[in-house]
């Protein structure tokens, strides 16, 4: 007889919703996986496909069951079982030499939100690698510029609720696809239109609720910037900036103004590549209809003028007074909302190492070099810029890389030891939306698969074999999952609710309206719309427009946009099908390449082979493959991270993954 049972829990995974589960278990399996029904308004009943499906994760043929040791080459993928206590035991031996022979910041930890549970990073491994003074890791592959202008702008201040996008008349959505990422706002959306509201998209791509908005402004990336300053400058000069809040709740209006008068309509339209009208008529929509709300996405910070960008689209409710209103504002992350302390943070003077550099930091670094990369919660080789670079790296026969994750990824093949960790649905975890207003606390639903644990209790074990820590002196997870809550300042109710309702509210409540329940948490509770030291990083100034790299040889600009398959990188391997490279017709007919045709992508710094879709989806001067690919889903094992420069945003040493310009042929059969 089958013993079926039903267990809340929670998403954890890199995307804002966070949303409450339902996953029937059968027989210590996970059989299905549902959106919750009357814990969670946002989610209700309703969760994306791609986590639908997350029982072929957990249980499917890619999962590493147990701790492996590499016998072949690297790159080859052979790997022999051995127990985990001599694979500890290993590992453990090579920290403890690499330290005490090339110093410890011969140590590179490489993590991002693989998990993005609170459990499962920034705890025991950061006590770990602290201890044993290893490099620093900047963690600055996505949301980089975008966080420290929100820091800057507004002390990170809580966005506009999710659910309160249907108190507006105007939702702009800005560099975001939430069919792809944070699926819940399509449906509010929606409703808010049936009631009446219009809905401007900025996106280089006509997808998503781009093919269905009232306005859809498909700028060239990278030039977010002269048409958001634009429409500042049209905002003053017509008179519909709302000089009394300018005056009364922000620093810095009329220096902003001074930086947006070169940018005429016709200027940053013609830069943008869009159409004069289209800008103007933008402008009157943001200026006439209240609530205007702004979804600012994480598409327009991926280039060398992203943080410019990201400040001049987190202006305009100020300059237009859209404050003060349910369903009015800006929403970005709301991981503001949370001020969390795991108690395991810590001072380290030891060397940072941008996480966009991997490949030059395994080939070129020498005091010391870098000879044990530790991997967790990411798949590097997939997700990091310069691929290339990053695999020359891998392969180095005196590096010694541990990879922990749950299934093989790419970056296991160059693994010289395999850990195998548990998914969020094996371990205790702690998770929060960064979009949604909400908390979950959730036990384990099923038993670890294999020999998988949990990362928090490995890199503990490592902390004690290394002799970082004594057993019994680290906080157990219950105690640090207490921490957790106590430190966002409300955790009594947080628990009264967790244990009431399964989800508890941010310490920001669930539907704050900004400037009346929460304001910028800056001095005077301003917002700074200059902020001197974003200006004194960006090599130009904050607000300048640094022009697009193309060149003759590579003329076209390349984005890697999310997809709705997979989570960044996460997922990857349960999509088997090759994907195609994205072209407009008027790229594709002078190139002779129609849909189906196999093409080399390339530029100096590599070549994709896929196949060509010929789509009118894409504007004219722009391809398109996906986010986090894998090496199985293009022809030669090169994704669109093989194409993408390693320089950094204008602020904050961010990826510039959308500032990839190539050229495309066509290749015989
Ligand atoms: S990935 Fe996002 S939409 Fe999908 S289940 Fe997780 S939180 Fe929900």
């Amino acid at each position: 007889m089958t013993a079926s049972r039903v267990a809340a829990t929670a998403c954890p995974l890199d995307c804002p919703d966070n949303c409450s589960l339902d996953v029937t278990v059968e027989n210590g399996r996970v059989v299905r996986v549902e959106g919750a029904r009357g814990r969670n308004e946002l989610t209700e009943g309703y969760i994306c496909a791609k986590v639908r499906n997350f029982a072929a994760h957990v249980h499917g043929e890619s999962r590493v069951l147990h701790p492996q040791r590499r016998v072949g080459a690297k790159g080859e993928g052979r790997f022999e079982r051995i127990s985990w206590d001599e694979a500890l035991d290993l590992v453990t031996r090579q920290l403890v030499e690499t330290r005490d022979r090339f110093g410890g910041e011969a140590i590179l930890p490489y993590s991002y939100g693989g998990s993005n549970g609170r459990l499962t990073q920034d705890t025991t491994d950061a006590l770990l690698f602290r201890g044993l003074g290893a490099s620093r890791l900047a963690r600055t592959v996505c949301a980089i510029p975008t966080g420290l202008v929100a820091t800057a702008m507004t002390g990170k201040m809580p966005g506009v609720a999710l659910p309160d996008f249907e108190s507006a008349r105007l939702i702009v959505v800005w560099g975001a696809n939430p069919h792809a990422t944070g699926i819940h706002l399509v449906a509010v959306v929606e409703r808010a239109r049936a009631a009446g509201a219009k809905l401007v998209v900025v996106d280089p791509r006509r997808v998503g609720l781009a093919t269905k908005a009232d306005l859809h402004l498909a700028v060239r990336p990278g030039t977010d910037v002269a048409v958001a300053l634009a429409a500042i400058r049209e905002l003053f000069t017509s008179g519909r900036a709302d000089l009394g809040f300018l005056r009364a709740h922000t620093t810095g209006w009329e220096e902003l103004r001074r930086r947006a008068e070169p940018w005429t309509i016709e200027r940053a339209a013609e830069v943008a590549g869009i159409a004069d009208d289209d800008l103007r008529r933008f402008v009157d929509l943001y200026a006439e209809r209240s609530p205007a709300v702004l979804r600012c996405g994480w598409g327009l910070e991926r280039n060398r003028n992203g943080a410019s960008a990201v400040a001049a689209v987190l202006a305009l409710p100020a300059v237009a007074g859209k404050y003060g209103v349910r369903g009015g504002g800006y929403t970005m992350s709301n991981s503001g909302a949370w001020r969390f302390d795991s108690g395991f943070g810590g001072e380290s003077t030891t060397r940072i190492v941008n996480m966009n550099r991997l490949g030059e930091a395994l080939t070129a670094f020498d005091d010391p070099p870098v000879r044990l990369l530790f991997v967790y919660n990411s798949n590097a080789l997939a997700t990091t810029p310069n691929q290339n670079l990053v695999r020359r790296g891998l392969e180095r026969e005196d590096l010694f890389t541990v990879v922990f994750d749950a299934v093989r990824t790419d970056t296991t093949r160059y693994a010289d030891m395999v850990l195998p960790a548990t998914t969020f649905l094996e371990h205790r975890e702690l998770s929060r939306g960064y979009g949604a207003y909400s908390l979950h606390v959730a036990d384990a639903v099923i038993p670890a698969a294999g020999e998988s644990r949990p990362n928090y209790a490995v890199f503990a074990e490592l902390a004690v074999r290394t002799g970082i820590a004594r057993r019994g002196e680290i906080p157990t997870e219950e105690e640090t999952v207490e921490r957790l809550l106590d430190s966002t300042g409300r955790g009594p109710e947080m628990r009264a609710e967790l244990a009431e309702r399964g989800v508890a509210d941010a310490p920001s409540g669930r539907r704050p309206v900004q400037l009346v329940d929460v304001f910028p948490a800056t001095p005077g509770h301003k917002i700074r719309l200059v902020p001197e030291e974003l200006d004194r990083e960006a090599p130009a100034g904050l607000y300048a427009y640094l022009p697009d790299p193309a060149t003759p040889v590579a003329p076209l600009a390349l984005v890697s946009p999310a997809t709705n398959r997979t989570i960044s990188s996460t997922l990857g391997q349960l999509r088997r099908a090759r994907v195609p490279l994205e072209i407009h017709p008027d790229d594709a007919a002078p190139r002779g390449i129609a849909s189906g045709d196999r093409v080399r992508v390339w530029n100096a710094l590599g070549e994709v082979v896929v196949e060509a879709r010929v789509s009118a989806a894409m504007r004219p001067g722009v391809v398109a493959l996906p986010k986090g690919l894998w090496s199985h889903q293009t022809l030669n094992g090169s994704t669109a991270n093989a194409l993408a420069p390693d320089s950094f945003t204008d602020v904050g040493g961010g990826a510039c993954f959308n500032d990839a310009r190539v050229e495309v042929e066509r290749l015989g059969v």
